[in-house]
Formats: structure tokens, sequence, C-alpha cells
């Protein structure tokens, strides 16, 4: 078995996914990827998955060893921030072509970019990503890389994802394994503490680790690696120092906190900054550990003092939409984490969930969801279009949560939508960003466009225009009843 295939086996067998344990040793070989349905949305492919995972690391540059059209997927997907360095967001490729192919050119098209990346950027460390077509001509990155970064005297990593061999999650992990392969640990930092942490799997989207992070600075807890959000290499390299890891999205990068936790000691929790509950958890769990780990005790005390001040303003906030909200009800469909953090959130002050996808989350998310739903009936696994389509027009729901792919289904059935998944707009975490999704959801069911939207369309609703036929031969019934409705006030749709 190649070193390579080994690492994907690895992978597969990751012990601290429950999912993975609940199967046998057959089924847990075969991994988790699943057969395709035809005409069915595939979602993103390994390297789609590892380039997720890395590129927010803000200050490196990112070659893609492929032809263009695989940048041209995965490129800069998630809305995820930098608070300095805009060098993630410059595309690098190989550009490997047919001619490239046929006369075996791509490894040294490789390291000629790396070359020229170097002299007109300089950044602290090149990541180079593998895709199909490379893998399956076999160029060694690996080799290229150890080359490159004895020649050039800086860090060039290689990251082994291409599309071929699974899923976008599955890329999600070979990005870890790259990271505690050739990045983490390899620089000593002279300044570690007992107050530091490292966040995983948590990507700033919206710039929302940032309404998070001056919590953590009150408190005097250093960040010192969020991975991958808003990530400075030499922080990412140095993170083997923090004295505990909090895991943000269990799925993503399970095998990096558990692997830190093996090699480096640093004991590690899963938790969440959606809701303000969880957020006092996740405050709690972090100040703890660090306690455990030889941090002063009066730590405990100030957390406790911080989550009763910043609680007290948060629910003071929500109570302005606590009366607007209380009784509506929101159909979630996303997964992972946000299946049972969002959930409590709403919860909390008063929004009923018609239903939640558990697709993504781990047996541990769907745990949690159970106690806090209370009833199995709400989490359903998938739903295909038609059925949540069904479900809106019945009017199940009065909004829907979700990421873009499903929007139109909601938009289609005259339901409001809210974005929650990587490219929504506004930043959703800690106290501030729960006050913030309860405001975006107030303002979405309460656009005044549904009363418009939901009327019937007026040639639908007007005997009068119906009745009348076009007065000219060119005119069409439909362009005659516009030129009616043209004619027609706001009083005369009345409430709704
Ligand atoms: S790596 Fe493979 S599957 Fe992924 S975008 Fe490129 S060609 Fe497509």
């Amino acid at each position: 078995m190649s070193l390579f295939n080994a690492k994907i086996q690895d992978v597969f067998n990751e012990p601290a996914c429950q999912k993975n344990q609940g199967k046998d040793a057959k089924a847990r070989n075969k991994g988790c990827s699943k057969p395709l349905t035809p005409g069915a949305a595939a979602g993103g492919c390994a390297f789609d998955g590892a380039k997720i995972v890395l590129q927010p690391i803000t200050d490196v540059a990112h070659l893609i060893h492929a032809p263009l059209a695989c940048e041209g997927n995965s490129w800069d997907n998630r809305g995820t921030a930098s608070s300095g360095p805009t060098l993630w967001r410059t595309s690098f490729t190989t550009d490997l072509t047919e001619l490239d192919v046929v006369m075996g050119q791509g490894e040294r098209k490789l390291f000629k970019a790396i070359r020229e990346i170097k002299e007109a950027y300089a950044p602290p460390a090149i990541f180079v990503y593998s895709a199909c077509v490379t893998a399956l001509i076999g160029d060694d990155i690996e080799a290229v890389c150890k080359r490159a970064a004895e020649k050039f005297g800086l860090p060039v990593v290689p990251v082994n994802a291409p599309g071929l061999v699974g899923s976008k999650n599955l890329g999600n992990k070979l990005a870890g394994e790259a990271l505690l392969d050739h990045v983490i640990g390899t620089v000593e930092p002279d300044d570690a503490g007992p107050y530091d942490i490292n966040i995983l799997g948590e990507f700033n989207l919206s710039g929302e680790f940032w309404l998070v992070k001056p919590l953590l600075d009150r408190l005097g807890i250093r960040v010192r690696a969020s991975i991958p959000g808003d990530a400075r290499y030499l922080d990412v390299a140095s993170a083997h120092r923090a004295r505990a890891t909090m895991m943000v999205c269990s799925t993503a990068l399970i095998n990096l906190a558990r692997k830190m936790e093996e090699r480096w000691d640093i004991p590690l929790f899963e938790g969440s900054f959606y809701g303000i509950t969880d957020t006092s958890e996740a405050l709690r769990q972090i100040a703890g550990l660090l306690v455990k780990k030889g941090a002063d005790p009066e730590l405990l005390d100030r957390t406790e003092t911080l989550i009763a001040e910043e609680e007290a303003i948060g629910w003071k906030k929500l109570e302005a939409y606590r009366r607007r909200l209380q009784g509506k009800r929101v159909l979630l469909n996303t997964g992972g984490v946000k299946s049972w953090s969002v959930v409590h959130a709403l919860m909390e002050i008063g929004i009923e969930i018609v239903g939640t996808s558990v697709k993504k989350s781990t047996v541990e998310d769907k745990e949690r969801l159970k106690q806090i739903l209370k009833d199995e009936n709400h989490m359903f696994e998938s739903l295909a279009p038609r059925e949540l389509y069904a479900m809106l027009s019945e009017h199940k729901a009065d909004i829907m949560l979700s990421g873009g792919r499903t929007q139109f289904i909601a938009l289609k059935a005259k339901i409001p939508w809210l974005d929650i998944n990587q490219e929504r707009q506004h930043p959703y975490a800690g106290y501030d960003g729960m006050v913030e999704l309860v405001r975006q959801i107030d303002l979405a069911i309460h656009n005044p466009i549904w009363c418009q939207v939901r009327e019937p369309a007026p040639w639908d609703c007007q005997p009068a225009v119906k009745d009348e036929l076009p007065s000219t031969k060119s005119e069409t019934a439909t362009v005659h009843a516009f030129k009616k409705f043209a004619g027609t006030t706001a009083d005369d749709f009345g409430e709704c």
C-alpha cells in the first residue's frame, strides 16, 4: 500500500469519529463517500475540501498544481475574512495544459511557479495542492516541494488531496494531516504562556470570530492559532504550544484535534459560539481546561463575571425581538454543529423548530439535538427538494434557514429564507452574533415584500381584467392585464 493510501485509510479509521466507530471494519475501509445519484449535485471534491480548510491562512501563497479550472472551482467560495494580509486571495496555479501533460512538464512547471511566487511575493510559506490531473500523471509534489524548500529556504508544504480520492470532508481531513506533517510544531514561539488556546474549525465567516475574540481578550486568553480563520502561518506553525483546544466544527478537523492531543498533550473539547448559552458554556470550558493546565484558578471567577455581564446585555437586546418572533416556526436545513447549536439558540427566545436536517451531523450532534428538541420527529436525515417545497408551500414554517443551494425552493414557495451557511453576509457568533441572527430573522420574516409576492397575480384575481380581451391584435392578454394593474394603488392590496 502506498504511503498516500495508508494516509487515507488512517483518516477513514479516525477513532474520535463516533459515526466511524459504529461501522464494521469492511464498511470503515470504504470510507464515508456515498455513490453519486445521477442528476444530483455532487458537492465539493477532496481538493476543494483541502482548499476550504487551508486557504483562510491569509499570509500564505496557495499554489494549485492543476489545470486552470480546479482553481476556478475552489477559489474563495466562502466568505472568510482577514484582518491583515491579502495574499491568500491571489490565485496561483500552474495552469497545466494538455501539452504539459503529454511532454511531462508538470514538475518542472511547478518548480518554476514556486520560484516565481517566492521572488514576487516573498511569502512566509507556499502551500502546493495536487489535483486529479497531476495525481493521475504521477507528479511527485512532495519531492518538488522538498527540493524547492531546500533551494529557496522557505517552507513549501505539499497538500496531497486530489479531487478523485473522495469527498470534500475527506479533503478537510487531509488538509489537517498536511498541517500535522509539515507545519504544526515547526516553529518554537518565545512567548508561550498558560493562557494560550487553539480554535480549530473556525472559519471566520463574515468576520464572525471578531465578535468572540474581544471576549477572550478581556479574559487575558490568547488565541495562539485559529485554524483556519484569519490565521497566519507562524501562528499555525507554533500551535503545538497552546494549552487547550476548542473544536468548533467537529467533522472538519477532528483528526487534527485528536492527534494534537496525543502528540502534544493539548486537551480538547467540542463547543459552539452560536447562541447565548453555548457561547457562555464555551468560555467556561476554555477557562476550565486552562486552569487544569496551569492557569491561575481566578480565571474561573473572571469568566463567570464576564458571562454574567454579557448574558445580561445579550438577553436585554433579544427581549426586543421576543414579542415579534415568539411562536414563529423555523425550518433549519443545514447540518453539523449548527444543527444543534442554532436550534438551541433560537429556542432560547421562543422560536419553534419545525424541522432540522442532521445529514452532516455526527452521532454526538444528533444526541444533543434529541435532548434539545425532545422529539426525534423534527429531525430528518435529508429532504428531497420536492418534499422541502411541499413542506414550505403548505406553510408549515415561517422561514427557512439554510445554505444558498436550497434558497430557491423557499423563494418559490414564497417563504422567507436566510443564509446561515458559508456564503452568509452577517456574523452570527458570540453574544452579539446571536442578536444579529435574530435581527436578520425578524427582518426576513417581517419584510413587506412577502405580502406582495403572496398576492395573486392581477390577471388571476381581477375578473374585469380577465374578461376584457386585448384591445389590439398586437397586445397580449398579459400586457393588457399589466396596464390595468399599473393603475392600482398600495391600498388596493389591503392587510397582508
Ligand atoms: S481536483 Fe478533480 S474533481 Fe476537484 S475540481 Fe479539480 S478536476 Fe475537478
